[in-house]
């Protein structure tokens, strides 16, 4: 009876490690994709056009402190650039309250602006997005985001440069 009891108990028990320790939460319709990047420059080039937050958390994948980034409870009319480069990324559309502390919107503009990366650091598995025209660090997006993608993009205020749509003329 007790070997009985013992291998219920080991069956129960989820004993792989690997499992164990990461969780799986990419989002299933978002595939891995990632492109060329068309502006590059060595990091002291990076660290002169940049804030340190800026550089630690676009080009060190950081992460900046929740509730204190410029855009988290920021919901004026326009679009969001990356900081780096300055491709258009986002728009005020997509952007919702999600209390998470980090500005989150449920969609991108374009597919193609961005790479989706898994990245298997903090103990998960999450999805990562990055910049496609110059691989910054934007954030990372999960499966708990509003309708009609169901999609929450979680970034980092300082990946983005935001510009009202009054000042929209002539850009793009
Ligand atoms: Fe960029």
């Amino acid at each position: 009876m007790k070997t009985i009891v013992f291998l219920f108990i080991l069956f129960t028990i989820n004993l792989n490690p690997q499992a164990m320790a990461q969780e799986d939460i990419r989002p299933k319709k978002l595939k891995e994709q990632h492109f060329t990047p068309k502006v590059t420059k060595p990091a002291d080039e990076w660290k002169a056009k940049l804030t340190p937050l800026q550089y630690e958390v676009t080009r060190n994948k950081g992460t900046e402190r929740p509730f204190t980034g410029q855009y988290f409870d920021f919901y004026e009319k326009g679009n969001y650039y990356c900081a780096n480069c300055g491709a258009l990324l986002f728009n005020s559309e997509s952007k919702f309250k999600s209390g998470c502390g980090w500005p989150s919107f449920n969609d991108v503009i374009n597919l193609q602006s961005i790479n989706i990366v898994t990245d298997k650091t903090s103990g998960m598995i999450r999805t990562e997005i990055t910049c496609s025209n110059c691989e910054a660090h934007l954030g990372h997006v999960f499966e708990d985001g509003p309708p009609p993608t169901g999609l929450r993009y979680c970034i980092n205020s300082v990946s983005l440069k935001f510009i009202p749509i009054s000042e929209q003329i002539g850009k793009h």
